[in-house]
Order: C-alpha cells, then structure tokens, then sequence
C-alpha cells in the first residue's frame, strides 16, 4: 500500500452487487479505473481461472448472465481494472 490516503469507496455493479470494497480512490472525478493493490478486498471473479492477464476482463460475482466490469490493465505503472461503463454506473468523488 502506498503512503496517499484518498477516500475509501465501495464500488457496484450495475445491479448493485458489491465488486470492490473498501477501494482508496485517491484523487477526485470520475472513476475510470481501480489499482488493484488498494482494494480491500476484491469481490470479482476472472475470466479464466487459470489467472488474470492484462486485457483480461473480470465479472461481478453475483450476476447471471456474467456481467463483464473491467478489465486488466498496466496504468502508470501499476495494475488496474480499466471499468468497464456498460457494467459499472458512473462514479464520482
Ligand atoms: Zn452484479
């Protein structure tokens, strides 16, 4: 975990499901992506089990059909999930 502190967020699919709790989004404005090493604690589940690779995409736990929430990426550095807007409701601080 880095030293920055922003606000702590619970993060939803578009039928409301809890996919990221507690993520320190630091910054404010739109959120358009989620570094993977500052949420608690993780609530999706991987394309493939095998494990994620970047442009994977990840799924709501809840939703049947799966509903696609983002993808991986490297951004700055770092890996993210690149939200996806067709699963996730736009989302400010
Ligand atoms: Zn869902």
């Amino acid at each position: 975990m880095g030293k920055e502190t922003g606000k702590q967020i619970d993060i939803k699919c578009k039928k409301r499901h809890l996919i990221f709790e507690g993520y320190n989004k630091v910054g404010k404005g739109r959120l358009l992506k989620v570094y993977q090493d500052q949420v608690k604690k993780d609530h999706t589940i991987p394309q493939e089990k095998e494990g994620l690779e970047i442009g994977d995409f990840i799924y709501c736990g809840i939703c049947e059909p799966p509903l696609a929430v983002a993808s991986l990426q490297m951004i700055h550095g770092k890996l993210a999930y690149k939200i996806k807007s067709s699963g996730v409701p736009k989302t400010r601080t």
